[in-house]
């Protein structure tokens, strides 16, 4: 694994309420090694050219202690946005096990976004955040299939276990759902798909869905993306190629079909899924478990 220096760990979001409510933003590690076919991170804007070799900022917890130590608003902070910290370093190295025993010691939230399981390993770090501040546990799972998230998603583990961790996530107490995105064109844009997507979450305890019925392209990652089409969906690059062009935002071309079934499913099991709906429930949580626990 490569170390690498940094300068600074948390960034102000000026927008809180276009994602989660992040009042913060911050990235531990820099690249990530589950291999998603889709994933925006390589794109250009980001200047990584090794996106696919993880590098730990090594100085990371310092600066964040520094940081917290500093800020005078105890916000959300938001974690694993361009790269995933539950990597399979992070196992021995406990970066992000760090930084959580940090929000925790200085009293802030956290908005955690993962593919993995190891998640689950710091749920006691996250029980204690809940206990002063907000918490939301984000996974991601783009499609029921297991064999489908082995090739979109190689190198991380399959869907079936996500959404077992998000059970025990839910079952320890936590504020947990699914970010349901990308839905790609041409491979799980289907009607099927969504509704048990959506089942699935309900039957393991999530409280939410956040679904998005499209992918966005450009450049490099386009490239990879083309290329990993090539590679495992014979003529589907030509298919895109004629729909979209050059196009940066690619929308399913069932987008409004699926987003009624989507809000019907998520109506039916009482799911959350306007990005302002799951902000307020996330944030009234802990006071619904305390009002709970007085009776
Ligand atoms: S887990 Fe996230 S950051 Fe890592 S490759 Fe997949 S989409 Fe990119």
């Amino acid at each position: 694994m490569q170390t690498i220096l940094a300068k600074t760990i948390l960034s102000k979001n000026k927008y809180p309420q276009y994602w989660f409510g992040n009042d913060y933003n911050m990235n531990l590690y820099r690249g990530c090694h589950h291999g998603c076919i889709y994933c925006d991170s390589r794109s250009e804007c980001y200047q990584n050219d090794e996106f696919d070799i993880v590098k730990v900022k090594e100085n990371a917890l310092d600066i964040l202690n520094q940081e917290l130590m500093k800020k005078k608003h105890k916000g959300v902070v938001g974690i694993g946005a361009m790269s995933d910290s539950y990597n399979r370093f992070e196992e021995k190295e406990e970066i992000t096990r760090g930084a959580l025993k940090l929000i925790r010691d200085y009293r802030f939230g956290v908005s955690l976004e993962t593919k993995s399981e190891l998640v689950v390993r710091d749920i006691h770090l996250f029980l204690d955040i809940q206990k002063y501040n907000d918490v939301i546990v984000k996974m991601t799972i783009t499609t029921c299939d297991d064999e489908l998230s082995k090739i979109i998603e190689p190198h991380v583990c399959v869907s079936s276990q996500r959404f077992l961790a998000i059970q025990k996530l839910s079952e320890a107490g936590l504020f947990t759902g699914i970010l349901m995105h990308p839905i790609l064109p041409f491979i799980n844009d289907t009607e099927e798909n969504v509704i048990e997507m959506v089942r699935l979450a309900s039957a393991h305890g999530a409280k939410f869905i956040h679904a998005y019925f499209g992918v966005t392209l450009r450049d490099r990652q386009r490239d990879y993306y083309y290329q990993k089409l090539d590679e495992y969906f014979p003529s589907l690059k030509e298919k895109y190629l004629k729909r979209y062009g050059m196009r940066y935002e690619c929308l399913s071309k069932n987008k409004q079909h699926l987003q009624y079934v989507f809000q019907r499913e998520c109506q039916k099991y009482g799911l959350l899924y306007k990005m302002e709906d799951i902000i307020h429930a996330y944030k009234t949580h802990q006071q619904k478990i305390e009002q709970l626990s007085l009776f």
